[in-house]
């Protein structure tokens, strides 16, 4: 995310590291870099002005400095003047109502269906009844889709094929979620290619008829600049409670998440960082991301994304496993999915601190676990318990209905034998410390 910000921003106070103090000289070298990069990142011009003549302003207000050097103190004042430009503080997410009623608005393709239906996860993780209502009548394909996500979700789909008014639809909808004990409504619209009086007209329309007690605008934040504009359009119609930004996965330059705040005046709500439908899905946290651009990682998210991966149950079950030295392939394998689930890799892996810009040329394989799982799964449930048994028919076996060698084969079993005698050593020593044995 923002990769190329990051490392120019770092570039820009790179200069002042080796200063003994900040002067009127290095403070107007570094800002202008600073200015730069944020243009480059498609930065609003007027917005990257402001923020640039505020970071100067108070980088020279500064008294002599004696804990931090230069560098250290401009770091924290670029990172505060990117949260406050970015809203300071979070806006929850709080739709109200019996059921609550959320409205999705934006252009197609900005990736509106999908965050449908990651929100209706969430929710429904969150305790909450969710109906998703398939608002878009002019493509079949957007029912489907919708139904497809629904039913990867476990959530409800309230559609009607035959029907081309959406104000019927949404009403209809509510409608059935009060008979069927449904808390949470959340409609989905229609989008098109750019902006269009028609379909302003039509979610118009349908807001009023249903009277949402959030309205959320979705917005590609690949599309720069373009997605501000859009932004400001569509609140000038609709008065949006909120944003959410998508596609914060791919090579994102940063213009849309650091300017939409600032010109269109409504908070950023949610991020949307993959098109998996699992912890792809964050509350937006101003400080945090102000943190991640400025390649300081983001440990928050990171644990609270492994807080949702893993249940408490399932980790005292393999703390138990790991004391006795049971663990075999099929933890190992339920280790791979928890950490897939915990999101996209590239994405974990710039949350922590540092760790991004080290790896910031290496190729990252979003699919490196998979010749890993292939293998285990073409395992006998006893070979999976007991890899000692592995003989080398075994293993052709193996290699052959994994699709993998048995090269590759031979290095798992291996790798995974290390694994093994690490996490000895590891009870060994922890054996008689107190408190490091844990869950019981
Ligand atoms: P809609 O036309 O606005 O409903 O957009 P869709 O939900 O159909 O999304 C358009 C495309 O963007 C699809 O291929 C999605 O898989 C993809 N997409 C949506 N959200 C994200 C995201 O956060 N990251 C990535 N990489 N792709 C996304």
């Amino acid at each position: 995310m923002f990769d190329n910000l990051s490392q120019q921003l770092d570039r820009a106070v790179k200069n002042l590291k080796g200063e003994g103090r900040i002067s009127e000289i290095n403070v107007a070298t570094t800002v202008k870099e600073i200015r730069k990069a944020l243009l480059n990142a498609d930065v609003n011009f007027k917005v990257a002005k402001e923020i640039t003549n505020d970071i100067k302003e108070e980088a020279l207000g500064q008294k002599v400095l004696t804990a931090v050097s230069p560098g250290q103190l401009f770091i924290k004042i670029v990172s505060d003047k990117l949260t406050e430009l970015m809203g300071s503080t979070v806006v929850p997410f709080n739709p109200t109502g019996n059921p609550a009623v959320v409205l999705i608005s934006g252009l197609q393709g900005s990736g509106k269906t999908t965050f449908t239906g990651k929100l209706g996860l969430k929710m429904k993780k969150a305790g909450k009844q969710v109906l998703l209502v398939a608002g878009d009548v002019y493509r079949p394909a957007a029912i489907d889709q919708l139904e497809t996500l629904g039913e990867q979700t476990g959530v409800e789909v309230y559609t009607e094929r035959e029907n081309k008014n959406p104000v019927e639809i949404a009403q209809n909808a509510i409608e059935y979620a009060k008979k069927n004990g449904k808390s949470l409504v959340i409609v989905d619209t229609a989008g098109r290619l750019a902006v269009d009086e028609q379909m302003m007209k039509e979610i118009e329309a349908v807001k009023a008829a249903v009277k949402p007690s959030e309205t959320l605008f979705v917005v590609d934040s690949m599309t720069g600049q373009d997605a501000v504009n859009t932004a400001k359009t569509f609140n000038e119609r609709l008065d949006f409670d909120g944003v959410v930004l998508t596609k914060l996965d791919g090579d994102t330059r940063g213009g849309a998440a650091l300017s939409i705040r600032r010109v269109v005046e409504k908070p950023i709500k949610f991020i949307s960082t993959g098109e998996k439908l699992e912890n792809t899905l964050d509350e937006f946290h101003p400080d945090r991301m102000a943190q991640r651009i400025l390649g300081m990682g983001d440990v928050v998210s990171l644990v609270e994304r492994a807080q949702q991966a893993y249940d408490e149950e399932e980790a005292k079950r393999l703390n138990k496993k790991l004391r006795k030295n049971q663990f075999d392939f099929n933890d190992l394998l339920s280790q791979i999915q928890h950490i897939k689930k915990m999101g996209d890799i590239k994405d974990l892996i710039a949350m922590v601190p540092g760790m991004g810009k080290m790896l910031k040329d290496t190729e990252i394989d979003e699919n490196a676990f998979k010749p890993v799982e292939a293998i285990i799964s073409s395992m006998t449930p006893e070979e999976r318990t007991k890899p000692e048994i592995m003989s080398t028919s075994r293993k052709q076996r193996i290699a052959k209905g994994s699709g993998t060698s048995i090269q590759q084969v031979n290095n798992l079993i291996k790798q995974f034998e290390e694994m093994r005698k690490t996490m000895k050593k590891i009870n060994r020593m922890s054996g008689g410390v107190p408190g490091m044995k844990g869950g019981k």
